[in-house]
C-alpha cells in the first residue's frame, strides 16, 4: 500500500459519491481514497458503510471552505488527485437559501482547485516533478446549460444560461476549473450529467418522494403540470462514466454524461406507481394519490444530454435504461423503507 495513491474525494457520503466509492475502491487497488464530507443534511454515513474497516478508505468530517483543513490534507496525505462531488445540490433550497449554495459550491471549489495548484504546481504551467500527472476532475451538472425548447440536446458547446441559485452556482464553479486550467495549465477535467436517480438519493428529491408518499398513503407531489422534462441516468452509469473521464478524458476539456432517457415528472410517477401496483397491490392503484402542486418558481422545462463525445471519444455507454434501474432503485427503497418501519406490506 505504500506505493499506492491517494486521491482526494469530497462529498462522498452524498448520494452520487457514496455510489461512486465502494466502486472505485473495488476496481483500483493502487488507490487510497481520502473522503471529504462535511456532513451536512445531505451527507450520511450510512451511505458508505460497505467502505468502513476498508484500510483504503479513509473519511474526514470537513467543510471544502475551511483553508487549512483542506492545506492540511493535502500535505498530511501528499494527494495525487482530486474527483470533487461536494455540493448542494437541490434547487427548491437553492430557491429558498441561496446563500449557502454560493459559498460551498463557488468558494468551496475555488478553495480546493487553489490548494491543489499550491501543492501540485511551482508556477503557472509547471507543475513539481512529482505530481505531473495529477488531474482535478469537478463533477458537475446538465442545468448550466439553462433549459430546452421541444427539441435539441446539450453539447459541450452549447453556451451556459443558468437559471436557478444551483445551477448558477455551478457554472461558476465551472469557469473556476476552466480558469485553473487556461491560466495555470492545470490538469483539469469537468463532467456534466443529467438528472441522477438510483439507490442512496437523498428523501428529498423527485424519486425518493415518490416512492416515500405511496408507500405511505400520502398524495404524491407532482409540480405544475408534470410536463417538465428530464433525462434520467442510472447512477452507477454516471459512476463508470466518471471513471472513464478521470482516467482517460483529455486535459482542460468537458465530458457530458446523458443517458438518452427523457421522462416527463409524469411519466416518472406513472411508471412508479404501475410496478408498485404490481409489487405491493391495494385496493386502489397508487396513481390515486398524485396531486399536482404549485410550480417550482423558474423551473426549466426540459433538459437532455447528447453524450456523443464521451462515447465516440472515450467509449462510454450507458449499461442500464430507465426501465431496468427504475425497478433496481425502487427494490432498494422498499428495503430502506421497511426498515424505517414505514410499512411497505400493509
Ligand atoms: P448530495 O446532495 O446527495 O451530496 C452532497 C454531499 O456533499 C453531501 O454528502 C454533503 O454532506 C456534502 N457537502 C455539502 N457541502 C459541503 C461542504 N461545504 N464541504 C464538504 N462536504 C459538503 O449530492 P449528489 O446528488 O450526490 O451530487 C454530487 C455532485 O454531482 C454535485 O456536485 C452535484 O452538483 C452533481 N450532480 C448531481 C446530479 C444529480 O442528479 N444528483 C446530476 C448531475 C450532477
Amino acid at each position: 500500500m505504500h506505493n499506492n495513491k491517494n486521491i482526494l474525494l469530497t462529498g462522498t457520503a452524498g448520494f452520487i459519491g457514496s455510489n461512486f466509492v465502494p466502486y472505485f475502491l473495488e476496481k483500483y487497488s493502487e488507490y487510497n481514497l481520502i473522503n471529504l464530507d462535511l456532513l451536512t443534511y445531505a451527507g450520511d454515513l450510512k451511505n458508505l458503510k460497505e467502505c468502513e474497516g476498508n484500510p483504503r478508505f479513509k473519511f474526514i468530517k470537513g467543510d471544502i471552505c475551511n483553508r487549512e483543513l483542506v492545506e492540511f490534507i493535502f500535505t498530511e496525505y501528499d494527494i495525487q488527485g482530486v474527483i470533487h462531488f461536494a455540493a448542494e445540490s437541490h434547487v427548491d433550497n437553492s430557491i429558498k437559501n441561496p446563500g449557502v449554495f454560493v459559498q460551498t459550491n463557488v468558494n468551496g471549489t475555488f478553495t480546493l482547485i487553489d490548494e491543489a495548484y499550491k501543492y501540485w504546481m511551482n508556477q503557472p504551467f509547471k507543475y513539481k516533478q512529482e505530481y505531473q500527472d495529477c488531474r482535478f476532475h469537478h463533477i458537475s451538472t446538465d442545468e448550466v446549460y439553462g433549459t430546452l425548447g421541444d427539441v435539441g440536446l446539450f453539447t459541450e458547446t452549447t453556451p451556459y444560461a443558468p437559471n436557478s441559485p444551483y445551477s448558477a452556482s455551478k457554472a461558476s464553479s465551472d469557469m473556476i476549473i476552466r480558469a485553473y486550467n487556461e491560466t495555470y495549465g492545470m490538469n483539469t477535467v469537468i463532467t456534466n450529467c443529467s438528472n441522477n436517480y438510483g439507490p442512496k438519493q437523498h428523501d428529498e428529491k423527485l424519486i425518493p418522494t415518490i416512492i416515500r408518499n405511496a408507500l405511505k398513503g400520502n398524495s404524491i407531489p407532482i409540480y405544475g403540470d408534470g410536463k417538465n422534462i428530464r433525462d434520467w441516468l442510472y447512477v452507477l452509469d454516471h459512476c463508470k462514466g466518471i471513471d472513464l473521464v478521470y482516467h482517460k478524458g483529455k486535459k482542460g476539456q468537458t465530458y457530458n454524461i446523458g443517458g438518452r432517457n427523457e421522462r416527463t415528472n409524469l411519466q416518472i410517477v406513472n411508471t412508479i406507481c404501475t410496478i408498485l401496483d404490481k409489487k405491493i397491490p391495494k385496493k386502489t392503484s397508487y396513481k390515486e394519490l398524485i396531486t399536482f402542486v404549485e410550480d417550482r418558481a423558474g423551473h426549466d422545462k426540459r433538459y437532455a444530454i447528447d453524450a456523443t463525445k464521451l462515447e465516440n471519444e472515450l467509449g462510454w455507454k450507458a449499461d442500464e435504461n430507465f426501465d431496468s434501474g427504475i425497478v433496481k432503485t425502487i427494490e432498494w427503497y422498499l428495503t430502506k423503507y421497511s426498515f424505517e418501519n414505514i410499512n411497505v406490506l400493509e
